[in-house]
């Protein structure tokens, strides 16, 4: 019992679970439930997702990494709704209570959580193999919450960011392939630490029909927003965005990795065609870089320029 107390201790005393100057948490860490009062206008959109170590992550990796990784994956379901972020709930299942590892974990929780406001407001703590469970909250207005069930026939497609890196990255995070340095942070980096596009997914819900994030690979998630909106897509291979870093690395299969690999956590997202200079100019002001790479069609999913099997990343 002791050592759960001690597990609280840590998580409570961490800056991303002070509640100090927020006014809709009304209760963090500490009671039995925590409380929460959401603001006038806005609607509750939550998430769970759940790490097993071993097989979402390497055993023995870096709790700082783990911890920064759970959050932002967790997170960018919330950007695909357009929802700004608000509260975290916690699940922890660990075989031993190892303390540096918690504060480590704690710490790289924390390093994207504090920023963006996310608050740690609770959890739970069991012994057993390593998983991690997260529960994220946030709030968007109910008119402007993109749906994946809302593409239209001649909507652009459209990807932020680039895509493919992170699942040529799993080979080298987990050890089975080594590259040069240079090349290896890059990579490594790619994987532990995807970026959400938050203010993007806030910026775009008014403009766009249809977004989701792309954790699954491009072409089975996409395939998620033709299914639910019944229609189709004919996007182009050769235009898919792909970092220099991942072309220079593997020119043979980069186009392949981005197609179907997975871990990416970019947005995919339809919009009409007269929202082009709008979405243009909204990007450019975020820095983010965001393809148009096909369009939304009546019926079935066409891939220019692939030959092969289209997969994606299959949990089980
Ligand atoms: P209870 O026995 O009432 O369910 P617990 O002893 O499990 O309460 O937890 C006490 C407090 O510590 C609660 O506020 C709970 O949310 C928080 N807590 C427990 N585990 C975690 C965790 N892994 N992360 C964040 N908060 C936690
Ligand atoms: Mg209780």
């Amino acid at each position: 019992m002791q050592e759960f107390e001690l597990i609280r201790s840590i998580f409570q005393s961490s800056v991303m679970a002070n509640t100090e100057g927020r006014n809709d948490i009304l209760l963090g860490i500490g009671d039995d439930c925590a409380q929460v009062q959401i603001p006038e206008g806005q609607t509750l959109v939550f998430s769970m997702d759940t790490m097993v170590e071993g097989r979402h992550f390497p055993f023995d990796a870096d709790p700082l990494d783990i911890g920064y990784r759970a959050v932002a994956t967790c997170v960018s379901d919330l950007a695909a709704m357009g929802a700004k972020p608000a509260f975290f709930t916690l699940g922890l299942t660990m075989p031993e209570s190892d303390p540096q590892w918690l504060a480590a974990f704690a710490e790289g929780m924390a390093e994207l959580a504090e920023p963006i406001g996310l608050l740690l407001v609770g959890g739970d703590t069991t012994k057993g193999p390593l998983t991690i469970t997260l529960q994220v909250h946030g709030y968007v207005e109910k008119e402007q919450t993109p749906r994946r069930s809302q593409a239209q026939v001649g909507d652009d497609i459209y990807v932020t960011g680039t895509l493919g890196d992170a699942a040529a990255a799993v080979p080298i995070v987990t050890g089975e392939m080594h590259i040069s340095a240079a090349r290896f942070d890059y990579f490594y980096d790619r994987f532990w630490r995807p970026s959400p596009r938050l203010i993007a997914g806030m910026a775009l819900k008014r403009v766009v029909h249809s977004m989701l994030d792309v954790s699954d690979g491009l072409a089975q998630d996409l395939q998620h927003i033709t299914t639910a909106s019944g229609v189709g897509a004919k996007i182009r291979l050769a235009d898919l965005p792909v970092s220099d870093e991942l072309r220079d690395w593997q020119p043979d299969s980069a186009y392949t990795l981005a197609l179907t690999g997975g871990d990416d956590y970019e947005l995919c997202f339809t919009a009409p065609k007269s929202a082009r200079e709008e979405i243009q100019l909204i990007t450019q002001t975020l820095h983010l870089p965001c393809t148009i790479i096909g369009e939304i069609t009546e019926s079935g999913f066409e891939v220019e320029g692939f030959q092969g099997e289209l997969g994606g990343w299959q949990h089980f």
